[in-house]
């Protein structure tokens, strides 16, 4: 009999601790097991086992309590490596998550513990029998196939050989057998060969590959050609037999990695993002245990993925937002990638042109190795004009478009070059105003005004989803006044693009256009083909782009987000506009970019303006020391969320009075309610991490509190 202990799969954080139960089965530890809990039937996750030759009644009496049966075993095999076991445990510590989420952190959807069914989907395989039959000519040419493949999927065999496929089965030439259906391999030509480097990709290469530190920042210029040091060095750890991962923010924006991945290596390519159904996910996630596939382009999750050998991981566009995931457990892609690195001794490499403040200091103090890439691979950094729409529109001029940005958009025109320009924020209007109360319209489930939606003359709730038709009379005092409408969206703004330019073909991407999988993929596609003039959208379309043909970007309301009453606002903003002005003449004509904004002497703005990192650094870090923001102190933040105030304000106090130590406890801030939960939030906030930790840690195992409301994000990236 075995001993089997295990987590259970719930979100209860009370439940956060391994369970006995005995079982006659074969069971390996990292299987998901049923079994009975109380009077319910939960997935349980193994950790250990352990053989007895105990009875039930001695097991019984030895633990003093009562232990049941499994129910049923659900795998066969581990579901996760000695790695990744180590791995979650290390996530449960820094993160104050249940071991059962970070389990399920790591796992595609089929495999997580939530899902409790052996969903493994089967396809049919031949091989050849040693059965003499007689053949004909065209049998034996099928037959010979599958003998020189060893083993062969039936449905390739009938493609190629529609009509002996069957007979061969029924002559028993052939046996036939299920298997786990497995990902498709990609086979592209290989039709890319490497660059010769320029100088300044020499020198980083040569720094990266000289020295034998095990973290690497690239920062480097857009377009300094920071994509080809990745592929050259995943090549070398290729030869070497090794994996390698490459991590981008979201793979709908940067199809162009992929095409570059694969143009140059080939097979033997996995691609893992949330854009894929859970049998695709799976699917990929099995090409990499089997070692089928050598490498990885992939989001965020895909840092959990079962290597076994990894010889190197790339996190392209360090800075960006998406590799930080803010629902238990809280965890930044860049340490579980830091993290794993060191476990495979292989070399980790950091890369942006913008990279967050975190890791450029951590780089100063040489925690990182900074790689520093300052000239473009075509030499041409475009050059920027600031336009103050202050001054401008007391002009007269639009307050959409200025006058210097129209001018330029009409000489792309002329010279058949492309354009870009965005504006963060879709929709037509941000909000509509009772022009009786002048009371702003407000999603009746979250406290935020609602947009509204031109296109499908609605209005939306950017915030929880929630969509209404314009109301006739005003929600708040009841009159046919009619509303004005207030702020503008990328739907204004391609009006206001097309009334200025009625010859000029329009591309709008966010997050309306691209609700359907692949519409991403077909504007950018055919962008690139040149069927459009100029690409408008929200901050989807200021990431990695490269089109040679796009000479211009124009960002409008460049400046809208320092208005966020975030830590983090000025670092997005001029994230935002220099990434903005990267997509610029990347090719061999010169680039220009305009930026229309509202303070045009803040220093987010001259740096972004000036292309000048360094600088903007130097002033951010001066704020955050002055607010004793991060990368100066850590930060947690405990959230209460719940739809009734009194619950959530009670725990919020209790948390409030209980968190305390060598670290400053600010609370209670009030939020705004968002998809009608209350929330409020305490923030810890000091110089040693590990003891809010484990203040933390110390409040959830002694309270009896219900904390099922509580989210914790240790180092939050937002805190809105
Ligand atoms: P980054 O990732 O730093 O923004 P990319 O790697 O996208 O820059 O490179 C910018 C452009 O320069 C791309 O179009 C790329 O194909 C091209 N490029 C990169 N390296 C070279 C090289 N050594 N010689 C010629 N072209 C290059
Ligand atoms: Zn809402």
């Amino acid at each position: 009999m075995k001993l089997v202990e295990c987590w259970i799969e719930h979100p209860i954080r009370s439940l956060d601790q391994t369970y006995t139960y005995i079982c006659k089965e074969e069971v390996k530890p990292g299987c998901r097991v049923q079994i009975a809990l109380k009077n319910a039937k939960v997935t349980g996750f193994v950790e250990k086992v352990t053989e007895t030759k105990e009875s039930r009644e001695e097991i019984e009496k030895r633990l003093g309590f009562e232990v049941k049966e499994i129910l049923s075993v659900i795998d066969q095999e581990s579901l996760i490596t000695k790695e990744l076991h180590d791995l979650a445990e290390w996530l449960h510590e820094e993160t104050l998550s249940t071991m059962i989420s970070c389990f399920s952190a790591m796992l595609p959807s089929k495999a997580k513990p939530s899902s409790s069914h052996k969903q493994a989907v089967t396809e049919k395989w031949v091989k050849i029998s040693d059965i003499e039959v007689t053949l004909t000519p065209k049998q034996l040419e099928a037959f010979q196939y599958v003998k020189e493949k060893g083993e062969c999927r039936y449905s390739e065999v009938r493609k190629h050989f529609p009509n002996q496929a069957k007979a061969l089965l029924d002559k028993d030439a052939f046996i036939l057998f299920e298997r786990e259906k497995e990902g498709e391999e990609i086979e592209e030509e290989i039709t890319s060969v490497p660059y010769l480097l320029t100088e300044t990709q020499k020198q980083a290469m040569k720094e990266i590959e000289e020295a034998d530190d095990p973290v690497y920042l690239i920062c480097g210029v857009t377009g300094s050609g920071k994509t080809e040091i990745y592929l050259q060095l995943a090549a070398k750890a290729l030869s070497e037999g090794k994996q390698v991962l490459i991590l981008v923010p979201e793979i709908a924006l940067t199809p162009q990695m992929i095409e570059r991945v694969s143009t140059r290596f080939g097979k033997g390519l996995a691609i893992y993002h949330s854009g894929l159904n859970p049998q695709e996910k799976y699917e990929q996630y099995r090409m990499v245990k089997n070692r089928k596939a050598r490498i990885v382009v992939g989001t965020r999750s895909a840092v959990f993925l079962p290597f076994h050998d990894l010889g190197l991981i790339v996190m392209d566009e360090e800075h960006d937002s998406s590799y930080k995931q803010d629902t238990q457990p809280s965890y930044h892609c860049r340490d579980i990638a830091v993290w794993r690195g060191k476990y495979h001794g292989c070399k980790v490499i950091l890369g942006s042109a913008t990279p967050t403040l975190e890791s450029y200091a951590r780089a100063i103090k040489k925690v990182y190795h900074l790689v520093t890439m300052d000239q473009r691979v075509n030499h041409e950094l475009p050059q920027v004009t600031v336009v103050p729409m202050k001054d401008t529109i007391r002009k007269g001029e639009s307050y959409i478009l200025s006058d210097t940005l129209k001018e330029k958009l009409g000489q792309r025109l002329n010279d058949h070059q492309q354009a870009i320009i965005l504006l963060n924020r879709r929709g037509y209007s941000s909000a509509l105003r009772c022009r009786n109360c002048q009371e702003v319209i407000q999603c009746p489930h979250c406290d935020l005004a609602m947009s509204y939606h031109k296109d499908v003359k609605r209005m939306k709730c950017h915030s929880c989803g929630y969509e209404m038709a314009v109301p006739a009379t005003c929600p708040s005092c009841g009159e046919k006044a009619g509303f004005s409408s207030y702020g503008f969206g990328t739907q204004r703004l391609e009006d206001e693009v097309k009334s200025v330019f009625p010859q000029a073909r329009i591309l709008r991407m966010d997050a309306d256009t691209t609700s359907r999988k692949n519409s991403h993929k077909a504007i950018l596609e055919s962008f690139g083909k040149g069927d459009a003039d100029i690409l408008l959208g929200t901050q989807m379309i200021a990431k990695g782009l490269d089109f040679p043909n796009v000479t211009l970007v124009g960002v409008v309301n460049g400046d809208e987000g320092l208005n966020r009453l975030d830590f983090h606002s000025c670092e997005t903003t001029f994230d935002l506009l220099m990434q903005a002005g990267g997509r610029s003449g990347r090719s061999k004509e010169k680039g220009e970019v305009v930026f229309q904004v509202y303070d045009p002497d803040h220093y987010a703005v001259v740096s972004a303006a000036n292309q000048d990192y360094l600088a903007f650094f130097k002033n951010e870090m001066q704020f955050r020391h002055a607010g004793q923001y991060p990368p100066y102190t850590y930060m947690i933040a405990l959230t209460v969320a719940g739809y009734k105030q009194e619950n959530v304000d009670q725990l919020a106090e209790l948390l409030y009075k209980s968190i305390r130590g060598p670290f400053k406890t600010i609370g209670v801030i009030s939020l705004l309610k968002i998809n009608d939960k209350f929330r409020s939030r305490i923030l810890l906030k000091g110089k040693d991490l590990s003891q809010m930790q484990q203040a933390v840690r110390q409040f959830m195992d002694t309270t009896k509190e219900n904390l099922n409301g509580l989210q914790i994000d240790v180092n939050p990236l937002y805190l809105d």
